[in-house]
């Protein structure tokens, strides 16, 4: 089975989100289980400064897009059994960020990611790897479904590939004036809504959905929500048109990444029988934030996109009822300016309560999923959700709402019984969160309960073998169809 994996952010070479976890971990798993896998993505200015031991396949190429011919070289890298190879173009990818600044978007994403998509496809040939499997991720790779139906239609080397179209977030659409179709070499005849017209824009998510043999998402609630107005973002009429041929696959997680036990961002490694290590890591993480931080009250982490979908509106709305239940809060985030500034003065109210740093940074990540005791988590809505299962892994119970994958993946904690490895609460307002955080901080003194419950959450298996193998099985009867 040959998979050509296209992705525009992958660990650990760039990353803004969870996107770049699963691109980076399940090309992986799915070559663990005998698939060929070749990813294709930008070679940014981020993977320049790694200064990987890259090799150089192809010193000079070109496509012509639009009347104008762009050249590219590409480099190839090979890990875990995977082989990478990174599109260089300079112009477009040696830049400070991978879609915009604070700014705003680069006003050029629709070329950058439309020319990257024909690279890709160009770079197939020129090495000749012709795939049984073109799997796409998010806007950023759905222009490839386009080509592919439009330009390449009829080319032999394509003609036995059967494509995958998986959106990790429905939100990011890629919207784009309409006479963007002729500059990235699209005919203008697709600007009508049957095609890629979305209320008077061209939307690139749109290719991915109506062009690609199949649509999958990240987990199987998700799936039906983004067909319902509610969740749709304007496109569940569409998603519901192509409901056969969508599936929700739950992600995994890389647990050689993710797992206190072998952990090297964290001050002190430890696993289900030896929870004094985690309290290292509380007070490490207390330490770090200069945080008050008593043995019976406990310290809710967060680690998130500033962002609306993530509800850090309802957390501002709710902070000084979170801080009355007597929880530290520690927050790690980038993103929505009026977000950042509201937590900033609420930190300095309360730097001894309230820990916060603005950045993104993968070694405080871990600090944080290590040495919290609660992990909050009140998104509006969640494609899947990653960080709720990497807080499980490290002991950390997640307090979220419960929508998509944070509701595949969180099951309520029933005290009498002894089951479930967190809480959930349904309305996305503040009552609900803080009423919620309330039981867990409730639980968390009663320390039976609590070691009863973090044994659960560490329990919880979210390897990707699973969800790997349930790819590869769609892989295999879009391939076999
Ligand atoms: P999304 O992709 O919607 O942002 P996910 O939960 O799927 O949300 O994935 C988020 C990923 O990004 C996780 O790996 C999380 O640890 C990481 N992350 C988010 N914000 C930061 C940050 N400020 N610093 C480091 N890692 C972060």
């Amino acid at each position: 089975m040959k998979v050509a994996f296209l992705a525009s952010e992958v660990m650990p070479y760039a990353k803004t989100g969870g996107l770049a976890d699963v691109a980076g971990a399940l090309p992986k798993f799915l070559a663990r289980l005998g698939a060929e896998v070749r990813v294709f993505m930008p070679l940014y200015r981020e993977v320049r400064k790694k200064n990987l031991p890259l090799e150089r396949v192809i010193v000079s190429a070109s496509v012509e897009m639009g009347g104008a011919k762009l050249a590219y070289g590409v480099f190839t890298h090979r890990a875990d059994g995977v082989t990478l190879f990174f599109i260089d173009r300079p112009e477009f990818f040696d830049r400070d960020c991978l879609y915009g600044t604070s700014a705003g978007d680069y006003p050029d994403n629709a070329e950058r990611f439309a020319f990257f998509s024909r690279a890709a496809l160009e770079t197939m040939r020129a090495v000749g790897f012709s795939p049984d499997i073109l799997h796409g991720h998010d806007w950023q790779s759905a222009l490839v479904f386009a080509y592919l139906r439009h330009v390449y239609a009829g080319d032999p080397f394509f003609a036995r590939t059967r494509t995958m179209f998986t959106i990790h977030n429905l939100a990011y659409q890629g919207l784009f004036d309409e006479e963007i179709l002729g500059r990235i070499g699209l005919p203008a005849s697709l600007f009508n809504m049957n095609d890629l017209e979305f209320y008077g824009q061209v939307n690139a998510l749109k290719a991915g959905i109506l062009y690609s043999t199949a649509v999958t998402t990240v987990s199987p609630r998700y799936s039906r929500e983004i067909q319902t107005p509610d969740f749709g973002c304007g496109l569940d009429g569409l998603l519901r048109s192509r409901s056969a041929v969508l599936h929700g696959i739950l992600n995994g997680v890389d647990y050689r990444d993710w797992d206190p036990a072998t952990d090297r961002l964290i001050p002190r490694n430890y696993g289900p029988g030896d929870l004094p290590g985690k309290t290292i890591c509380r007070n490490g993480l207390a330490a770090l934030f200069g945080l008050a931080a008593p043995a019976d009250l406990p310290i809710a982490g967060m680690v998130t996109r500033l962002a609306g979908q993530k509800g850090l509106d309802i957390v501002c709305d709710a902070l000084d009822d979170l801080l009355g239940l007597g929880l530290r809060l520690v927050i790690l985030g980038t993103g929505d300016q009026k977000i950042q500034d509201f937590l900033l003065a609420a930190q300095k109210k309360c730097p001894d309560r309230i820990g916060l740093k603005i950045a993104f940074d993968e070694r405080i990540a871990h600090t944080i999923y290590a040495g919290s005791d609660i992990f909050l988590i009140p998104s509006r809505y969640e494609p899947c959700g990653l960080t709720q299962m990497y807080a499980m892994k490290y002991g950390t119970v997640p307090v979220v709402r419960a929508t998509g994958g944070l509701d595949d993946s969180v099951q309520e904690f029933d005290p009498r019984a002894g089951t479930g490895n967190g809480f959930k609460f349904v309305e996305a307002e503040p009552g609900p969160l803080v009423e919620t955080a309330g039981r867990a901080a409730a639980s968390f003194k009663k320390s039976a309960e609590w070691r009863r419950l973090v044994g659960n959450a560490m329990a919880a298996d979210f390897s990707w073998e699973r969800s790997a193998s349930a790819y590869l099985e769609l892989y295999k009867k879009l391939a076999s169809a």
